[in-house]
This record gives C-alpha cells, structure tokens and sequence, in this order.
C-alpha cells in the first residue's frame, strides 16, 4: 500500500499499532476504504472493552485481505466482513470485482486491471485520504 495511505491509518489509530507493522500494510490502495472501516470499528471496540488490541499483520492472501488482530470475537466480526468486501472489491482500484484463479495465482481485480499491476495515481490516493474520517 501506498506510504501516505499507511501513514494515515498509522496516524490515526496508534493505540491498534505500537511498533507501527514491520512489513507495513501488504496489498493494493483499492483496499484501503475496507481496510480504513474495518480498523476503525476494532479501536472502538478495543476502547469499548478495554482490552488494548493490537494488529500485527494486514496482508493480501489468495485474493483476499487478511487482518491478524487480537481481539475478542467482536472485533473479529469486523475482520470477516473486510474480508468478504475485499472479494468483491479490485485490489487496486476499489472498482467491483471478482476474485479470480489464473494458474493458482488468485487475484481480485476489476475487469480494467485484470492483466497486471498499476502504480496509484497522486489523484486517486489524495482522493482516498479525502474519503474516511476517524
Ligand atoms: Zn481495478
């Protein structure tokens, strides 16, 4: 994920990640809507109850985003739904998608990204931050 959109889910939620997360957050900007709301129900929830979750991994695997929390099974409800919302959603874009299978290598990607990689334009990541308020 892009520097600026990390820093942001960083910046706002620092009780969810102390050490920051070594490897930063594993998959595409298209995610990070699903990732932003997801992340935002798991600090109310650490706040709520008291019990000082933290997140040690966000990543894409086999099409879908995995976030390893380690909270209670409220928290984990929010982690189910981003994953299901992922498998719907391009990894890089955010466009509607579907997840797909090409030789073992599982991706969900919109129809436009179907065939490969894009670097995120400045516009779509300023456009992103604008999207989600803490
Ligand atoms: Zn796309």
């Amino acid at each position: 994920m892009n520097p600026r959109l990390t820093k942001r889910i960083f910046d706002d939620f620092p009780d969810l990640f102390p050490g920051n997360l070594m490897f930063g957050i594993e998959c595409g900007d298209g995610w990070f809507e699903i990732i932003y709301d997801a992340i935002k129900k798991i600090d109310q929830i650490s706040k709520e109850h008291e019990c000082n979750i933290t997140i040690s991994q966000i990543k894409e695997k086999f099409g879908t985003l995995r976030i390893y929390q380690s909270g209670p099974d409220e928290a984990e409800k929010f982690v189910d739904e981003a994953e299901y919302l992922s498998g719907k959603t391009c990894e890089l874009c955010g466009d509607k998608a579907v997840t797909t299978n090409h030789e073992g290598w599982v991706r969900t990607y919109c129809e436009a990204h179907e065939g490969g990689h894009e670097e995120p334009s400045n516009e779509m990541i300023s456009k992103l931050l604008l999207s989600v308020r803490k």
